[in-house]
């Protein structure tokens, strides 16, 4: 596991250039981060490094140097998006309880059920970053 070291005071990020958040426009950083490896910083082949910056809503974004790209680490919690699915989510996992309750399906069977939703859940946060 890779130390994260905080390094705002002492270096600017180089590939990371959001300055604030896509979703909510919160330019308050809380946190940067280079990743190192023991007291270096670690570096890819291609000379680039691991970054990461994190905004006081929770959105957080990381520039990974194997895709050269940047993607979305933590949602915004102030995402309308966000707060829809979460809220979708909850009426469909309080939907599968109810229906497997009524059936009389057991608490084990009703867990997996609900488990099940919620990995379609991550499926479609994946696919709204790739947008
Ligand atoms: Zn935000």
């Amino acid at each position: 596991m890779p130390v994260h070291l905080r390094i705002s005071d002492i270096m600017e990020l180089k590939y990371i250039n959001i300055k604030k958040c896509p979703q909510c426009g919160c330019s308050e950083v809380v946190n940067e981060i280079i990743e190192t490896s023991g007291q270096q910083i670690r570096y890819h082949l291609n000379g680039k490094r691991w970054e990461q910056r994190e905004f006081a809503c929770g959105y957080a974004v990381r520039f990974d140097p194997n895709f050269n790209e940047m993607s979305e680490e933590r949602h915004c919690r102030n995402s309308i998006r966000e707060q829809e699915i979460q809220d979708k989510l909850k009426e469909l996992i309080q939907g599968v309880e109810k229906s497997g309750q009524e059936l009389g399906l057991c608490s084990s069977t009703i867990t997996n059920m609900t488990r099940c939703v919620s990995r379609v859940d991550a499926t479609m946060n994946l696919q709204s970053q790739n947008k």
